[in-house]
Parts: C-alpha cells; sequence; structure tokens
C-alpha cells in the first residue's frame, strides 16, 4: 500500500471518504431521475457490483422531489448533482440527499451560496465542488489567455473552497477534472500541495469503455500510485456498471482493493492449442459482475511454458495442452479436464472456493 496523503475524513451518509480509509468507488445513473423505478433499479445493479456511493443529476424539480423514494430504496449513499439552481439543492436537502456536488461558480452570487451552505451545515451534509475543464470561469480563462490550464484548474479549485471557508464550511471534497490526463494530474497535485480536502478523482469524458478504460487507468493511476484521491470515478461512454468494473481493476492492480477476481492470461502464440481467447472472455464476462470478501486470482495459461508455474500460484487455474488442459487448485494438480468443458469447470470450482471462504 502506497502512503496516501493525508486528508481530512468526511462523512457521507453511512460511509466516510478521506483520511486513511478505503478509496472509494463510485459511478452516476444514466437514468432519469424522475423515473424512480430504473434509477433505483440501477443504483441497486451498481451496488451488487461494487459501487459505494453514486450520484444523480438533479436538472429539474420533479428530480428534486423523486430524492426521498430514492433514497428510501437504496442502501448506499446519494449524491445530487447540481448546476445553476441552488433551489434544487435546498429540496434534495429537505429530502434526505447525503451529499450535494455543484460547481460553485454556475450557481449565481454569494447569497445563494451561503443559504445553500447553511442548509448543508444544519444536516451535516457535504459539499463536493466539482471543477471541470469544460466550465472554467471567464475571469480565470483570461488569466490565462483564454486557455484552460492546471493552473487555471487550481485556481478555480481554490477560489471555491476559500467561498465556502468564507461562510465557515469545511466537509468540502474536491473534484478536478479534465479530459487531458496530464493537465488534470498537474492540477490534483497542485491542490494537494495545498490543502487536505479529500479528493474526488476522475478523467471527465474519458470516452468509451476501451479509450474511456485506458484514459482513466493512466490517470488515476499515476494520482493513486502519488498517495493521492481518496474517492474515484471512472467516467465511460458506457453502461454505468462497467464504470465500477473498470475502478476495481484500476484499485485492484495498485493492492488498493483486495476482493473481487483477478483473472490472470496468457496473450496466446504460437504454442496455444486451446481457445484461450474465448476461454478468458468468458469467465470474466462471469467474475467481473460478482464481488468476493477476498481477492480470488484465476490463471488462464496457454500452455506449459509458463502455465503451470502461474497457474500454482493463482487460487484456481488452467494450463492448456492440445485439446484439454490441467486443472490446478490452490497449488495442486486436481485433473485433466477437455476443452469444451473448461470455462464450466473453472466457474463450478470458484463458486466451490467461495464457498469454502465463507466456512473457514
Ligand atoms: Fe504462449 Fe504458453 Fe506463453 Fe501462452 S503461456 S503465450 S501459450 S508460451
Amino acid at each position: 500500500m502506497f502512503d496516501r496523503h493525508n486528508t481530512k475524513q468526511i462523512k457521507v451518509g453511512n460511509i466516510s471518504i478521506g483520511h486513511s480509509d478505503d478509496v472509494i468507488i463510485q459511478s452516476m445513473c444514466n437514468t432519469k431521475t424522475y423515473d424512480t423505478t430504473n434509477t433505483i433499479k440501477q443504483i441497486n445493479e451498481l451496488e451488487k457490483v461494487g459501487c459505494q456511493l453514486v450520484r444523480v443529476s438533479v436538472p429539474d424539480v420533479k428530480s428534486a422531489e423523486s430524492i426521498e423514494t430514492i433514497k428510501n430504496n437504496i442502501n448506499i449513499p446519494l449524491v445530487a448533482d447540481i448546476h445553476y439552481d441552488y433551489k434544487l439543492a435546498l429540496m434534495c436537502i429537505d429530502r434526505g440527499i447525503d451529499k450535494i456536488r455543484i460547481n460553485p461558480g454556475n450557481i449565481g452570487d454569494d447569497s445563494k451560496i451561503k443559504i445553500l451552505v447553511d442548509a448543508c451545515k444544519s444536516k451535516n451534509i457535504p459539499i463536493r465542488i466539482g471543477v471541470n475543464s469544460g466550465s472554467l470561469n471567464k475571469k480565470i480563462l483570461e488569466k490565462f489567455d483564454g486557455k484552460v490550464t492546471a493552473k487555471g484548474l487550481f485556481l478555480s479549485a481554490k477560489e471555491n473552497i476559500e467561498l465556502l471557508e468564507k461562510y465557515n464550511f469545511y466537509d468540502t471534497i474536491v473534484s478536478i477534472k479534465s479530459s487531458n490526463v496530464l493537465m488534470m494530474v498537474e492540477a490534483y497535485k497542485m491542490f494537494a500541495d495545498v490543502y487536505n480536502y479529500p479528493l474526488h478523482l476522475g478523467v471527465t469524458e474519458a470516452g468509451t469503455l476501451l479509450s474511456g478504460s485506458i484514459k482513466s487507468s493512466v490517470g488515476l493511476g499515476i494520482l493513486l500510485n502519488y498517495g493521492l484521491g481518496d474517492t474515484i470515478r471512472v467516467s465511460l461512454s458506457a453502461n454505468p456498471i462497467e464504470e465500477i468494473v473498470v475502478a476495481k481493476k484500476i484499485l485492484r492492480s495498485l493492492n488498493l482493493y483486495n476482493k473481487g477476481f483477478e483473472v490472470i492470461s496468457c496473450p496466446t502464440c504460437a504454442r496455444t492449442k486451446i481457445d484461450i481467447i474465448k476461454i478468458t472472455k468468458e469467465v470474466e464476462k462471469s467474475l467481473d459482475y460478482l464481488d468476493s470478501d477476498r481477492l480470488i486470482k484465476v490463471a488462464i495459461m496457454g500452455c506449459a511454458v509458463n502455465g503451470p508455474g502461474e497457474a500454482i500460484e493463482a487460487d484456481i487455474g488452467i494450463a492448456g495442452g492440445d485439446g484439454e488442459a490441467l486443472l490446478f487448485k490452490k497449488g495442486k494438480i486436481i485433473k485433466k479436464i477437455d476443452e469444451n468443458n473448461i470455462v464450466d469447470i473453472l466457474l463450478d470450482n470458484i463458486n466451490e472456493i467461495l464457498k469454502e471462504d465463507l466456512y473457514e
């Protein structure tokens, strides 16, 4: 584990963000918030995969009115994403929201911020200041010849922090997002040099499942490796469930999430005599959406060169032969299996491991 930046700890509903707590995985619904049936369904599905905090957009009164119903039917804390209209935030606060995300720059004059801050304070509701490269204010842009820069993003976060501090509000979480990975990394580092507010990390508008996962892994990976980041959101143009799957993989590769399944698979080569690519895809498709209390390693290897070594290290694994494979479990060869049965046998054995863990 890396030395984590010592941030302030902030309570958000039944979890806390910051200090030495685990990095919280979050996502955002893409349902209409007022469509409470589908929003609740999506949140509960996200929770099942490992989402610990979820955000919904509140663009109108009917969305704000839905907050109570949503809250009553979910288990994880709920965040309202508010732009322009502070009254919508007040409605959400009245209806049990756990956290408010605003960009103070677009809420209007300071008197509105004060009303909002006082309402949050009265119910111990934290605020996330969400600075975004797409919505920097004119004054800051002008300082840098109209260009978005890391310094400009940092100054925007600083300005917003100072505004909340002016009203004695300190339960603040900060994000400084950009679709430019290096700029976002630089801005977060500048911020962390000065402040100890918890950081919500994200590369904004990162792209589709593949491109967005790569950009997010690089950006979040660099920052997490510096010990920065208390909660992460992987933004993808994809089903939000995939955001959780990717977030878990990013954290897992940095030893910051020691749960779920790590699939180790070989890249295949001329020695491969079974369809490793198909087998791995099928196994991963099942395991990505499951969680477990400890990290379970599954090795899917093509041949006897590296196969047995990796498979023996893993909780369960196979080393491929010609139309067949050796099944390894906890370091021991169990049996030879036919290529056609590999996926089913691996998944059955993984279920057995989960059951054994339960009784250990
Ligand atoms: Fe090739 Fe074997 Fe390595 Fe897979 S494990 S890439 S089959 S040498």
